[in-house]
């Protein structure tokens, strides 16, 4: 299912709309693409905007055909065929994986991007939603464990009937990636928004800050708020993305709690990070989102590199101290902060 346009510019908005810059020599350059089945924006200001945009854009495109899933010759499509045998990748598959192993290992399992064979069976893949049979789950679960893949040097391995995808992650290590060409071109001010994934790099042309728009999971074509940041990324995972409606009423989402097989129903229904390293902050808000409160904010005071923004089921806001002073709500609901020196 690919996401409305609507939908992912509502999700996470860039605004208020940028105006003239203040550095004559500079341009502003920006461009929509539609890649990894989702609509992108980028934007940069700088004498070399125009180049570092173009070569973003082509830079989009290769990691496309490098991680795409549905590929058979993309470097996770020889992987997932490969039977159980070692297969040579590109520097940016093995550095991808690497993140996402570190992140199944610092979240307990709760990111495991081995969960792709269940993913295929709920539909997630494919569009044709369908709610699989215990047993099927528990069968398919068996070939789902992170700690199984390898990937050092220029290879990767997975055991025979394992199969990967890199949904939770490939957005933000592209954004990392993106950011990285916009430096080499002295850019240095620049927004992208890749389906919700939002990165800036340093502050707009004007010096203030870039201000990034929270969507509210309820209400998914309006905001619960806005934050103010410069040079970071500000991922979201919620179960409005992507969805289905099964014939018993329920509301079965995109994220699977690798423990149960099924839509991660944890108190979350959405969950943003905001931290330096895209990759990282995409790992982290999928894997956050399994998690549930309790365990993301021990997860948060364990590591502390990053900030977090959590709704909850049952309708309250909670977000870490770090964020607290740059965040504006735009709607009224319960809000707690967390803080590192306290009680659970
Ligand atoms: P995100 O929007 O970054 O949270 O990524 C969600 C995507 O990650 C889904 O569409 C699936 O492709 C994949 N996914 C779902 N559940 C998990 C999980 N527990 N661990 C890793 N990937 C997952
Ligand atoms: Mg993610």
């Amino acid at each position: 299912m690919r996401k409305a346009f609507s939908v992912v510019m509502s999700g996470i908005c860039m605004m208020p709309l940028l105006t003239a810059c203040t550095n004559h020599a500079d341009t502003m350059k920006s461009a929509d693409v539609f890649a990894m089945d989702t609509y992108m924006n980028l934007k940069a200001y700088g004498r070399d905007a125009e180049a570092a945009v173009a070569e973003a854009e082509a830079r989009i495109m290769d990691l496309e055909q490098v991680f795409a899933v549905t590929n058979e010759t993309s470097d996770i499509g020889r992987i997932n065929r490969a039977n159980g045998a070692p297969v040579t990748v590109s520097a940016d598959t093995v550095s991808v994986l690497q993140t996402a192993r570190q992140m199944a290992a610092e979240s307990g399992g709760a990111l495991c991007i081995s969960l792709y064979p269940v993913l295929r069976a709920w539909g997630f893949t494919t569009g044709e939603y369908r709610i699989p049979a215990d047993n099927e789950i528990s069968n398919l679960l068996k070939y789902c464990d992170d700690t199984k893949i390898s990937a050092a040097d220029d290879t990767v391995q997975i055991p025979n009937n394992y199969a990967i995808d890199l949904g939770a992650v490939a957005k933000g290590y592209t954004g990392d990636a993106v950011m990285e060409i916009m430096r080499e071109h002295q850019i240095s001010s620049a927004i992208i928004n890749l389906g919700g994934n939002v990165q800036t790099l340093g502050s707009k042309p004007d010096g203030t800050a870039w201000t990034v728009g929270i969507t509210d999971p309820s209400a998914p074509d309006s905001l619960l708020g806005t934050v103010c940041v410069t040079d970071c990324a500000v991922i979201t995972s919620g179960n409005y993305e992507r969805y289905f409606t099964g014939d018993d009423g329920q509301k079965y989402w995109h994220i699977l709690d690798p423990e149960t097989g099924c839509p991660a129903d944890n108190g979350l229904v959405s969950v943003t990070v905001i931290g330096s390293c895209g990759a990282r902050c995409d790992a982290l808000s999928t894997a956050l989102f399994v998690e549930g409160t309790e365990r993301a904010v021990q997860h948060w005071r364990s590591v502390g590199d990053f900030e977090m923004i959590l709704v909850t089921s049952d309708g309250e806001l909670l977000m870490t101290d770090g964020i607290a002073a740059d965040y504006t709500a735009k709607k009224d609901m319960p809000c707690r902060v967390v803080h590192h020196n306290e009680e659970p």
